[in-house]
């Protein structure tokens, strides 16, 4: 009977398996051909800067309207990309169109609109600094104006990729370490690699607010930040407490729920023509 049971959970688990490899081959199938397609978008989310209490520019995020699945968020399909070597054309395509938003919105915007884009390791060959400057070139977007976001995977790569990171950053754009706090060498990266931000992960500092541990590492990784004369993101900032905390500690910059949800490129300039972002300063900061 036991052996009954446990054949039948094998079968289910087969199953589910053999679904699983079917999906990921159809997810490999569509996404080869979405670019080509057009069914990439982006959506922009808003970076605030926490002094001048205004957005100063936006990280662009990838979506995929994939055909009977509606819009497919990056956490399903960058795997693959990254594991199939998509990610390069996919990522060719984020970098260039994100320069022809923002700089489309830097049109008319009264102050310069910078720009974030994510990269993957993949992506880290000569190819790409090819790929940034001609992107920067035809969308007419200034190098200044542009920051790479990197992870700690990226840090442990080999001699060459670094030495691309180093030519990048030699056209004047900027790089980002994103999602600090969830790695396991954050520390030794932060010493082996010039990059120019540091951006808190979101599980940081959705912690903020309700661990004093939690707050203690916010505040070490800020002011080891500062030492280093980096400039601090905290990402995933969902209510006024975590804005209040994170002013507090002296990051630089936020993005988050509270401010905006990633939009649609085509809601962009009326974000910035609005004052939607105020309400949360004038809630975390009442007047003293
Ligand atoms: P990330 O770079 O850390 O981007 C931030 C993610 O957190 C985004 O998820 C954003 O929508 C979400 N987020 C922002 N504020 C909040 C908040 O207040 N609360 C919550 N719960 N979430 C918030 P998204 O757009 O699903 O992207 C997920 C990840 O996919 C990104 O994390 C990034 O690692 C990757 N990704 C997105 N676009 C690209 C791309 O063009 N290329 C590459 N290589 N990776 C990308
Ligand atoms: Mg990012
Ligand atoms: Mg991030
Ligand atoms: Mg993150």
């Amino acid at each position: 009977r036991a052996k009954a049971d446990g054949g039948g959970r094998y079968e289910l688990f087969d199953a589910d398996l053999r679904a699983s490899v079917l999906d990921r081959l159809a997810v490999e199938r569509d996404l080869r051909r979405a670019v080509e397609r057009g069914e990439l978008a982006l959506h922009l989310q808003p970076l605030i800067d926490l002094e001048r209490q205004r957005p100063v520019g936006f990280e662009a995020l990838v979506r995929w309207d994939r055909p009977g699945h509606g819009l497919v968020s990056p956490a399903s399909f960058i795997g693959v990309a990254e594991e199939t070597g998509l990610i390069v054309p996919v990522g060719d395509w984020v970098l260039r169109e994100a320069c022809r938003q923002i700089a489309a919105l830097n049109a008319t915007a009264e102050e310069p609109i910078l720009l974030s884009v994510n990269l993957s390791a993949r992506q880290l060959t000569e190819d790409l600094i090819l790929a940034v400057r001609s992107a920067l070139t035809a969308e007419g977007l200034a190098p200044e104006l542009l920051t790479l976001e990197i992870t700690e995977s990226f840090l442990i790569e080999e001699h060459g990729a670094m030495a691309v990171l180093d030519a990048v950053r030699e056209l004047g754009v900027s790089l980002a370490l994103d999602d600090f706090g969830t790695g396991y060498s954050s520390l030794s990266a932060l010493q082996r690699h010039a990059v120019d931000t540091l951006k808190l992960d979101r599980t940081m500092v959705s912690s903020v607010a309700t661990s004093a541990t939690a707050a203690a590492v916010a505040r070490a990784a800020v002011e080891m930040a500062a030492a280093l004369g980096l400039d601090v993101v905290a990402e995933g900032i969902e209510d006024v407490e975590q804005l209040r905390i994170v002013r507090e500690l002296g990051c630089q910059v936020a993005q988050g729920y509270l401010f905006a949800r990633p939009m649609p490129a085509a809601d962009a300039a009326a974000y910035l023509r609005g004052e939607s972002w105020s309400g949360a300063f004038a809630a975390a900061l009442p007047s003293r």
